[in-house]
Order: C-alpha cells, then sequence, then structure tokens
C-alpha cells in the first residue's frame, strides 16, 4: 500500500474540488436548457465569482458557448444562455455482443453521430483486431485529439480497472485481455462494464429534462441470454468483484435446464431471446414457420397475428414474471425496465407479466412498481457505453441546497 502524506492529500483534495466543482456546472449546462449565470447561482450557491471563473474556464476550452436570448424584459440586457458545444468533443461507444456489435460516434448530449456494424467472429483474437481497426478509424476521422474516451460494454464479466474479461460465457471468452487489444497503439482512454449495467446507466443519463427522476431500478437485457443492470439509490451495484446482480443466473428451477453457465435450471433457459427461440422451435403447433428464426423475428411473426409466435411469447412473458417476483423480494426497486426483444415484444407480454406478479405478489408492491421497455428504443448499450465515457467528465450530481455548508453537494456517480 503507497503512503500519502497530509500535504499531497491536501493538494489533491483541493484539485478534486476544483473538477468537482466544474463537472457539477458542467452537468447542469447540459441538462438544462438556456441556464444563464445567475441561474447556476442560484441553484447551486456557489458566489458569482466562482460560477464566472468556471463558465469562463469551459467557455476557453469551447466546451460550452454563450448564446445571447431574445430579451422579453421591458428593460435590462438580453439574458445569455450557457449551452454545450456539443461537437467539441466527441465520444465512441463500443457494443460487443455475438448478435451485434456496433462502433458509434457521438456528441457531449450523447447523440449517436454515426455508427457501423461488424460481424462475429469465433476467435477472440481476430474479432478484437478487427474491432481495434474499426474504433482507430473511427476515431481518425474525428480528428487528433477530439475524443474524450472509447465505452465498451459486453455481456459478461469485465474487470472495470484493467479492461480484462473474467467469464462472458456468451462470447465464450474466459481470462481475455480486452484492453490489451483494443488499446493498442492509442492513446485514448477507454472504459468498461457490462453491458445491462450501461444500458441501466443509459436510463438514468439521458432521462428527459424535467422528467422524474428513478433511482432505484432494474435493467433486463436479452442478448444471448438475460443480463440485469440494478440502480441501487442512483448508483450502479457492482459487487466486490463486479460481478453483481447476475439475476439470470439465478435459479427458477431445481433440475432445470442445463444453462451456460454450468448450473441448471438458470431464469435465463426460460425467459430471455435464448429462451424465446428454444420455446418456439419446441412448439408443435403444425404452423409451417421457418425454424432458423431468431428472437426478433419470433416478435415479429407474433405482432403480425402467428398463433405459434404469440404462444412462445406468452410463455416467456410468465417465465419472465416469475424471476421479476424475485428481483422485487429482492430489491424493491420502483422500476423494471425491459430491453432487445423483450421490449419489441412488450405490448404482447405485458399483461401476462403482470398477471405472474398479481398472483404471487402482495398489493403494496403491486402499486408501487412501473413495468416498462427501455425509452432508448434498442441504443440503450451502446449509449450506456457512450454515457460511461461522458461520466467521467460530467458526473451528475445530485446537488443539495440544504446542504450544511454553502456549496456542499452529493455526488450521485452515473458511473
Ligand atoms: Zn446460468
Amino acid at each position: 500500500m503507497s503512503t500519502v502524506t497530509l500535504t499531497t492529500r491536501r493538494v489533491l483534495r483541493k484539485a478534486d474540488l476544483r473538477e468537482a466543482n466544474e463537472r457539477l456546472i458542467l452537468n447542469l449546462i447540459r441538462q438544462t436548457p438556456d441556464i444563464s449565470r445567475s441561474d447556476l447561482v442560484r441553484v447551486t450557491g456557489f458566489s458569482a465569482s466562482s460560477v464566472s471563473l468556471i463558465v469562463n474556464r469551459l467557455v476557453r476550452r469551447g466546451w460550452v458557448r454563450e448564446d445571447r436570448l431574445e430579451s422579453n424584459a421591458q428593460s435590462g440586457r438580453p439574458p445569455v444562455a450557457l449551452r454545450l458545444d456539443a461537437d467539441s468533443m466527441l465520444a465512441i461507444g463500443v457494443e460487443i455482443s455475438r448478435e451485434r456489435t456496433r462502433v458509434a460516434v457521438a456528441d457531449l448530449h450523447g447523440r449517436i453521430l454515426r455508427q457501423k456494424s461488424l460481424p462475429w467472429h469465433p476467435s477472440a483474437n481476430v474479432f478484437l483486431g478487427r474491432l481495434r481497426s474499426a474504433i482507430q478509424s473511427e476515431a481518425a476521422s474525428c480528428g487528433e485529439g477530439k475524443v474524450l474516451g472509447v465505452g465498451v460494454a459486453l455481456p459478461g464479466t469485465i474487470r472495470r480497472d484493467t479492461g480484462r474479461v473474467t467469464a462472458a460465457e456468451g462470447l465464450g471468452w474466459f481470462e481475455i485481455d480486452v484492453h490489451g487489444e483494443l488499446s493498442r497503439r492509442s492513446k485514448i482512454p477507454f472504459y468498461y462494464d457490462n453491458n445491462a449495467k450501461l444500458a441501466a446507466t443509459a436510463e438514468r443519463w439521458y432521462r428527459k429534462p424535467g422528467s422524474a427522476e428513478i433511482k432505484d431500478y432494474v435493467f433486463v437485457t436479452a442478448q444471448g441470454g438475460l443480463g440485469t443492470g440494478v440502480v441501487i439509490d442512483g448508483r450502479i451495484l457492482h459487487g466486490a468483484d463486479g460481478e453483481a446482480s447476475e439475476f439470470g443466473h439465478t435459479l427458477l428451477y431445481a433440475n432445470g435446464r442445463k444453462c451456460i453457465c454450468g448450473n441448471s435450471g438458470c431464469w435465463e433457459e426460460y425467459a430471455s431471446d435464448r429462451a424465446l427461440v428454444r420455446i418456439y422451435k419446441e412448439m408443435e403447433t403444425g404452423e409451417s414457420v421457418p425454424d432458423t428464426a431468431t428472437a426478433e423475428e419470433i416478435v415479429r411473426l407474433a405482432q403480425d397475428g402467428d398463433p405459434r409466435g404469440l404462444a412462445a411469447l406468452n410463455e416467456v412473458a410468465h417465465n419472465l414474471s416469475l424471476g421479476f417476483v424475485n428481483l422485487i423480494y429482492a430489491l424493491n426497486p420502483e422500476a423494471i425496465i425491459v430491453g432487445d426483444c423483450l421490449a419489441k415484444g412488450w405490448d404482447l407480454m405485458e399483461g401476462a407479466v403482470w398477471d405472474g406478479l398479481r398472483q404471487r405478489l402482495p398489493q403494496r408492491y403491486l402499486s408501487r412498481i412501473t413495468l416498462a421497455p427501455e425509452q432508448l428504443g434498442g441504443d440503450s448499450i451502446l449509449m450506456g457505453a457512450v454515457a460511461n465515457v461522458l461520466s467521467h467528465y460530467f458526473t451528475t450530481f445530485d446537488h443539495q441546497p440544504d446542504a450544511q455548508s454553502k456549496g456542499d453537494v452529493t455526488f450521485v456517480t452515473a458511473e
């Protein structure tokens, strides 16, 4: 363990505080349309000179610009709005899965400006080599020094500090040095996390201004299995080794189906994209429908009224509700948000899921909880990877004006 002198610690704290205040201001500008310097003084409790110092620094850096608005007052100068100069810096988001790998460039608001897809390859070396080339080519096209960082999302456990995959069963990756492969010859910082955790991050990060804040919720992804990102009091639950909230591998049926994790009877074997395809294939209804259908195709068939697709979706919805009961008892979330094929088929599944919850949960739980499809239309994971980069520069804060000391802030990182 390294020792730190008192002097060093004091210097560090001061620098940390300056950076934290800057992030607070930057984030308020990001979240609040047309905010002014005097609004910032009022909201933060900082002095006018402190706000000016920070805003001037952000303007000099090119991240923030000042736009004079039409005056609607009878006298006085027209107000000046502070706005992010969204294109001044960029972030790269990477979503890895067997089904869909994408590399996207986003602006400071996290808006996807362009993206490209990459085919899967069973060799991790070959796949990561191609992905590295794609990232480098996107970074080069952004311009020298314009990329803040690369955020990478994948299903499975990846160490956030080293970028090493411990286990990603769905990809067949175990102990893979993803960062070593992707960052070769690059000076850009990389940020890693699990895809479901990043999808959960995205729900909070991209929440529309003025909409109610959610702090306790679960995001459920269905990409080659069932992933869950758990947010408790505004923070992603990572656990001691980053392996927390693997609810997809909690037991639904003792002695049930064999799972890719090695255990049997896991929830994801009964309620996921993989489960939907299996259940659909196993159903014998005499319908002449393709046997190689993907989960998305089965959802589309069900939407067109195909009875086999509807029955398969209904069974998955029932199984989903069994796991939701466990989630609700364990975590008491205010919302469960579903992504991927579960979001696409949500209209057809919602009734069966609620029926399952009504049969098993006391009324007090039912009146509190919201179930909803993802708000980002299939981009939650990718945009969560982008938010993972941006959050290092815009860390979200819950500012508490009533805190004891003036200008005191409480951090709630988007992570
Ligand atoms: Zn499992």
